[in-house]
C-alpha cells in the first residue's frame, strides 16, 4: 500500500500503535511530547525536518533566512505548549560542495532567533548527503508540571482565537512562486514567510491565563483546528468574516484576484497561535488576540459565511 493512501495523519496513527508510555508521559500527537520530571517541572520536546526541494528551494532562500526558519519553526512548537525554551539540537546532511560562507550565514540566522528566545544550540550531528540538503532540529522546552497546554482541552462553548493575522506567509509564498513584482508591501508578506516569529511570550501569557487548548498554525487553521477538535472530541463554528487579515494581504489579493480565505485558512506557515478559551478566561486575556469562532458539540468545522470546506495544507 502506498503511504499516500494513509495520508500523513493516518501514517502517524499507525506509528502510534503499541507504544507503552510511563505514567504522565504524553507522546505522539501534540506539538511537543511532555515528560514530567521529579523537580515539579515537565520537559517539552519537538523535532522537525526540513528537506531541500520539499520545504525550501535552495536557490530561493538565503542561508541566513533558512537558518532562522529552521530554528523558528521548532521554537514555535514550544510556544504552542505555553512553554519556555531550554535549547536545541541541529543535525544536517550536507551536499558535497557546501561552502563555509553559506554555513556561517545559516548559523547567523539560526543563532539570532535562538538568542531572542533563550534557546541555545546544545548539540547535533553532521553528515554528508548525495545531493540535497536535509536539516533536522530538535528543540527542548519546559513548563511547570501540568501547566503546558495540550490540544485536547477544548470544551463546548469555548471561544476559538488566534494571536495575529493569517495568510500573510502563504501570500508571500505566492509572490515568490508566481514571480510577480515585489514592492514594499509584498516584501512584508515574503518576510512573514521566510522569517516567522515564534509566539513564545504570547504562549506563556496564554498558558498562565488558563486557555483550554493550544497549538501553532503550521498547516492553516483548515487543517490545524481539526487537530484540536479531534483531540478534544468536539466540533467548531468559524466565522470567516472575523478572521484577521493584514492590509498588505487584502490589497495584494484585490490586485491579483487571489482568494483571501485560501491563504488565511488553507495557506499555513503563519506560526501564530490557535487556542481555545472559556468566555471568562478570554475576557481577561492581556495577550492581543482575535476571536474567530466557537467550540460546539459534534465534529468537524462549520464555516460561517462561505460555501467551501477548507482543509488546510496537505503534506502528502
Ligand atoms: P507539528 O506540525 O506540530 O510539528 P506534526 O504534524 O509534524 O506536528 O506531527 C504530529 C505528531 O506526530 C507530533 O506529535 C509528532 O511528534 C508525531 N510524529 C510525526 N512524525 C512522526 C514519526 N515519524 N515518528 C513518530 N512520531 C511522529
Ligand atoms: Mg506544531
Amino acid at each position: 500500500m502506498d503511504i499516500k493512501e494513509l495520508g500523513e495523519f493516518g501514517l502517524i496513527e499507525e506509528i502510534k500503535k503499541g507504544i507503552a508510555l510511563a505514567e504522565g508521559v504524553e507522546g505522539i500527537g501534540d506539538d511537543c511530547a511532555v515528560i514530567p520530571q521529579t523537580t515539579g517541572r515537565e520537559t517539552l520536546v519537538s523535532t522537525d525536518m526540513l528537506m531541500e526541494g520539499t520545504h525550501f528551494l535552495i536557490e530561493d532562500i538565503s542561508p541566513y533566512l533558512l537558518g532562522w526558519k529552521s530554528a523558528a519553526v521548532n521554537i514555535s512548537d514550544i510556544a504552542a505548549m505555553g512553554g519556555r525554551c531550554v535549547g536545541s539540537f541541529l543535525s544536517f546532511a550536507l551536499p558535497k560542495g557546501t561552502q563555509k560562507e553559506w554555513l556561517m550565514e545559516f548559523f547567523r540566522g539560526y543563532k539570532e532567533v535562538s538568542a531572542l528566545f533563550g534557546c541555545p544550540l546544545l548539540g547535533g550531528d553532521t553528515t554528508t548527503s548525495p545531493d540535497r540538503l536535509c536539516i533536522n532540529v530538535t528543540v527542548l522546552g519546559e513548563a511547570a508540571c501540568g501547566e503546558s497546554v495540550k490540544r485536547s482541552g477544548a470544551k463546548v462553548g469555548d471561544l476559538i482565537c488566534v494571536t495575529g493575522p493569517l495568510g500573510d506567509s502563504a501570500c508571500g509564498l505566492a509572490h515568490i512562486l508566481t514571480g510577480c513584482v515585489v514592492d514594499d508591501e509584498a516584501k512584508v508578506l515574503i518576510d512573514r514567510h521566510y522569517k516567522p516569529m515564534p509566539r513564545v511570550t504570547e504562549g506563556l501569557g496564554l498558558a498562565a491565563a488558563g486557555v483550554s487548548a493550544m497549538m501553532d498554525i503550521s498547516d492553516g487553521i483548515g487543517s490545524d483546528l481539526r487537530h484540536i477538535l479531534k483531540a478534544s472530541g468536539v466540533g467548531a463554528e468559524v466565522d470567516l468574516e472575523s478572521i484577521p487579515l493584514s492590509d498588505e494581504l487584502k490589497r495584494k489579493c484585490a490586485l491579483f484576484g487571489w482568494e483571501e480565505m485560501d491563504f488565511a485558512v488553507s495557506g499555513g506557515e503563519d506560526y501564530e497561535l490557535l487556542f481555545t478559551a472559556s468566555e471568562e478566561v478570554e475576557k481577561k486575556l492581556e495577550v492581543p488576540h482575535h476571536v474567530i469562532g466557537r467550540i460546539v458539540e459534534g465534529e468537524g468545522i462549520r464555516w460561517i459565511g462561505g460555501e467551501k470546506d477548507y482543509m488546510g495544507f496537505r503534506h502528502f
